[in-house]
């Protein structure tokens, strides 16, 4: 959106707002992150006005939860749009670091991620995680939890649960994204992000080939027919995994989603420093190796879709 074509734009900072949560959240947890973030709300119309404290305290809670599971520290910059250009909700990393060449492909990481893995930002002050929520769906969809950090109390039985929706979106910008074919995972010539590395399709399902996440799931993880970057199906392979927030197919209503071993796994196969026992994937050393003698000119960043 053009700034200047819309009058009315409002920009609502509330930086030291975030840092502030973001401490309280670190004192009532044995954190192994410090996601600290800043957070700003662009809601042009004012449509989402009434959830401004709702906003700010899941976006403070998501990064918390991931925060559980992650071993560095980082202030991450969420631009957190209101708009009806989506129907419920999207998220993305701003953008995306190159890391290697993997014989075939310029692989990228996810901006957020690599700023977790290497403490560099791939695009300074810039925002790391951009979000974008419809008004319709904050307020005639979602149930908003008062401690979205203990999420302890009843999730209204016909809403769907704020905190699990505000952590989907989060793990789509820490790793759950790329430029594969939604079906098949097919890639544009020549480059790929960490997660299209690791998809395998078979003619009839696409598959999540990272090793740790195999070891997790006892083999191959499904992911989500037609909707790559999800995991989970309605029928046949991934129908068990319709329980995992990082699914494609339904977020029941009246339903609290919770980080799985399966997503740290998958992450750690992405390369992120997740706090698990498990090695480090073979991949990146593979990586590492092509780093000196290949693809220099193709290291721009990528812009990444939202998913
Ligand atoms: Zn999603």
């Amino acid at each position: 959106m053009n700034a200047a074509a819309a009058p009315l734009f409002r920009r609502l900072r509330t930086t030291a707002a975030g840092l502030a949560v973001a401490v309280a959240a670190l004192a009532q947890a044995p954190a192994q992150a410090a996601l600290s973030f800043t957070l700003e709300v662009v809601d042009p119309n004012g449509a989402a006005a009434s959830f401004k404290d709702q906003i700010h305290s899941h976006v403070a809670a998501a990064l918390f939860h991931w925060g559980q599971h992650i071993d560095a520290s980082a202030t991450v910059a969420v631009q957190f749009h209101v708009t009806d250009a989506v129907p419920r909700a999207a998220a993305a990393s701003a953008t995306s670091a190159w890391v290697g060449f993997d014989g075939s492909h310029h692989v990228y990481d996810q901006g957020l991620s690599h700023k977790l893995r290497t403490g560099v930002d791939a695009n300074g002050a810039a925002p790391d995680v951009l979000m974008y929520f419809s008004p319709t769906y904050m307020s005639t969809e979602l149930w908003f939890d008062s401690d979205p950090f203990a999420r302890s109390a009843p999730v209204a039985a016909g809403r769907t649960d704020a905190v699990s929706i505000f952590i989907h979106e989060f793990g789509h910008a820490l790793g759950y994204n790329g430029w594969g074919d939604l079906t098949t995972g097919a890639l544009p010539a020549g480059y790929a992000s960490t997660w299209d590395t690791l998809t395998r399709w078979d003619g009839q399902t696409l598959w999540f080939t990272g090793a740790n996440a195999m070891q997790v799931y006892g083999g191959a993880v499904p992911l989500t027919a037609g909707n790559n970057f999800h995991v989970g199906n309605l029928y046949g392979a991934g129908s068990d995994l319709l329980t995992d927030i990082m699914n494609g197919v339904v977020m029941e209503r009246g339903t609290r989603y919770h980080i799985s071993a399966l997503n740290v796994a998958m992450l750690t196969d992405l390369g992120l420093p997740m706090v698990a026992v498990v090695p480090e994937p073979a991949q990146w050393a593979l990586l590492g190796s092509g780093l000196l003698m290949l693809g220099w000119l193709q290291r721009r960043r990528r812009e990444l879709p939202l998913r």
